[in-house]
């Protein structure tokens, strides 16, 4: 497999450095220079296939002999070792629940593939990897826990103190072993700014085998193709079929665009924000206007200038094209509060504000086509428990894994939020 730079073609890496290094030196994102259709008769027999073997079967293709079989399968099922159920809501409207795996969203899937990649790629490099990453809340919890016990890798997360969820510090303070969390008094542009002075500080990247472990990483990306695979596996109908993505830098929808050109015949993309809609307006006007980003309830899609809308335009350079295949839809906190409570007393579904767009959006297509929609529950609704709550006005019950975390204790480290004072600790 190769990958080119969406800032130069002619910048070309193999996976091995696309992986390791996340962002191209010129500042691109990296997209594979082929995306191979698969078999026709993978797909018409796809019931067959286990997760595990759709997954296999789309690497097999698309990363073609970069990895042996034996140690692709290891990688994949050590990656993937918790289900991608879709369930139905409405007759028309299902979902598929990305939230199963341990940190209880769908970054899960992207964070774990990459950790086992990152791991693979470093064996036999007598220094550890030491990665670090900033978050501000879902990101950490789910690279915490993909990299939690993966041999020669030690994870740093830099999180702004007072300003994630409870359950979210737990997840990235209580793991402990190779995983250690600095408590950054300040924002969480401070912990951003600490992370990029970092790689460019002589004695810690002399000191330290520096990687990051950024959402536009080609290994993210990629293990979330596989489950646009499940779902259509699962749904069996011969109706045309949509997904609805809630999305924020657009990787998740990306990802299902990436399945699509593998052949998987998904008829639309429903690309659907919260009131950060830069994307449904460039799909109505075909003018392309970055903003600063505006603090919603979904709060994982709070993003003004997404990073994989330069994936988007290498797949469809055209806004024609573009809107071809995708159509947008955006709404505001009141009416994703209201759906929530709609759909909770008619059908006992919790739905988190992240999925209620994705619902909404669904039932605003369904007015003008008759076809199938499966949107994508992106997290668990407990990890934003005050306003699921107070939308439903009920208590709803924490699953297990997080009832045990909770009583765990905080183990972070406090710091300022200057890089003298990341650095020396860092040295130490
Ligand atoms: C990260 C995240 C999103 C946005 O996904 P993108 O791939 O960035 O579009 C949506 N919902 C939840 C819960 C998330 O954590």
């Amino acid at each position: 497999m190769q990958l080119y730079s969406t800032n130069n073609k002619e910048n070309i890496v193999d996976l091995k450095q696309a992986v390791l290094k996340s962002l191209a030196v010129d500042k691109g994102l990296y997209m594979p220079t082929d995306i191979p259709q698969l078999d026709p008769k993978f797909i018409a027999n796809i019931k067959d296939f286990s997760f595990q073997e759709i997954a296999f079967t789309v690497c097999a293709n698309l990363l073609k002999d970069c990895i042996p079989a034996n140690d692709l399968m290891g990688i994949i099922n050590r990656a993937f070792n918790f289900p991608a159920p879709v369930v139905p809501i409405t007759d028309k409207i299902s979902t598929l629940e990305l939230f199963h795996g341990p940190s209880l969203a769908f970054k899960d899937f992207g964070a774990r593939f990459m950790a086992q990649l990152m791991s693979y790629f470093n064996r036999g490099n007598k220094d550890d990897l030491t990665i670090l990453v900033a978050t501000s809340g879902d990101t950490g919890g789910a690279v915490a826990a993909g990299f939690y016990n993966t041999p020669g890798i030690k994870v740093i997360i830099l999180y702004p103190k007072g300003k994630v969820s409870e359950i979210q510090e737990k997840q990235l303070t209580t793991l402990g072993g190779n995983i250690t969390a600095c408590e950054i008094d300040g924002n969480f542009d401070d912990c951003q700014a600490l992370v990029k002075t970092a790689f460019l500080d002589p004695e810690l990247t002399k000191a330290f085998n520096l990687s990051s472990a950024n959402s536009i990483n080609i290994a993210r990306l990629i293990p979330q193709s596989f489950y646009y695979f499940e779902a259509y596996k699962q749904k069996q109908t011969d109706k045309p079929l949509v997904f609805s993505v809630p999305s924020g830098n657009f990787g998740n929808i990306t990802a299902g665009l990436f399945a699509k050109r593998m052949g998987l015949p998904i008829e639309k993309f429903i690309a659907a924000t919260n009131v950060n809609k830069v994307v449904p307006d460039y799909l109505s006007s075909g003018t392309y206007n970055p903003i600063k980003s505006k603090e919603t309830i979904a709060n994982a899609m709070d993003v003004g200038n997404p990073s994989n809308f330069a994936r988007m335009m290498e797949l469809y350079p055209t806004h024609d094209s573009m809107t071809n295949d995708i159509q947008g839809y955006w709404y505001e906190d009141s009416i994703i509060r209201g759906k929530m409570k709609e759909v909770y007393l008619e059908t006992n579904y919790v739905l988190d504000p992240h999925g209620a767009i994705g619902y909404l959006s669904c039932e605003d297509y369904l007015k003008s086509n008759d076809h199938e929609l499966i949107f994508l529950e992106t997290a668990h609704p407990c990890k934003f428990l005050p306003d699921v709550e107070k939308a439903i006005d009920t208590k709803i019950d924490l699953p297990q894994s997080i009832k045990e975390i909770l009583n765990k204790e905080n183990i972070n480290n406090p710091l300022d939020n200057s890089f003298e004072s990341f650095k020396s600790w860092m040295l130490s």
